[in-house]
């Protein structure tokens, strides 16, 4: 490739990036303003997939099943893989990350009857309360990413919290985060701009899924390279 090529391809990169960037700020301050979120809220977590580094090992998985207790047969967490793009032997797969998105506008929450889906005020973490589930399903029926799902065990509907419970409240990283073996996982508060999940966001192109419901996911991904727009 030769180098005014190259650099034509790299400043269309820094523009994708300036303008991924640029618009999820002003997407995030719309929210803010028009679903009435404190915006004096010091902590907001987020999570990036970076498809071009996960492997697909199904490590997040695991550990996500450990940690949680999360029974066979349900998952918090799934890696899906489509593919192959490409001709034998240049084939690539990619491996897309399905879990909650923790919506800022959450149909989950609002479609409760009892309060057991929330929305964590300190946090932004789409939450549920076991204990005031009564197993209705609306939630799992009103959800756009089907993400969730009644619990065998608890009975009351479950999905990905962040480890909410089982490793921020210690402090720890959640465990799909720690146990990813590629650190294709990226978790932080998208509040703090020395934080690396924002370093991620302010260098790596990313998109969100479903953003034209409206439902303003938290959950963010780094496009594979080699593959088909899936979304
Ligand atoms: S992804 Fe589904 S379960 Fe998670 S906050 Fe959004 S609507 Fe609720
Ligand atoms: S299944 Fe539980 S969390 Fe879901 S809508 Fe019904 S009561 Fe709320
Ligand atoms: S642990 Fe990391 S590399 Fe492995 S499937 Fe999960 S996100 Fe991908």
């Amino acid at each position: 490739m030769d180098i005014s090529k190259r650099h034509f391809l790299t400043s269309c990169g820094t523009l994708l990036a300036g303008i991924s960037i640029y618009t999820v700020a002003k997407e995030l301050a719309q929210t803010e303003a028009e679903l009435g979120v404190d915006q004096t809220q010091t902590i907001k977590y987020a999570m990036v997939h970076d498809e071009n580094l996960c492997i697909g090992c199904n490590a997040c998985e695991q550990a996500c099943r450990e940690v949680n207790d999360v029974p066979v047969g349900v998952s918090r967490v799934v890696i899906k893989r489509t593919g192959p793009f490409g001709e034998y032997p240049d084939q690539s797969y990619r491996f897309s990350r399905l879990s909650c998105q923790h919506c800022e506008n959450a149909p989950c929450v609002t479609v409760c009857p009892t309060g057991a889906a929330y929305i964590d005020s300190e946090t932004g973490i789409v939450g549920v309360n076991a204990d005031m589930c009564v197993g209705c399903q609306y939630c799992i029926a009103a959800c756009p990413y089907q993400v969730r799902f009644i619990n065998p065990v608890t009975k009351a509907a479950d999905k990905c919290d962040f480890c909410k419970e089982t490793r921020l409240k210690q402090g720890k990283q959640p465990a799909c985060v720690e146990a990813c073996p590629t650190h294709a996982l990226v978790f932080g508060n998208i509040r703090d701009p020395d934080s690396e999940l924002v370093k991620t966001l302010k260098t790596k192109p990313t998109y969100r899924a479903k953003m034209d419901l409206g439902t303003r996911p938290k959950l963010f991904h780094v496009s594979t390279i080699n593959r088909e727009i899936v979304l």
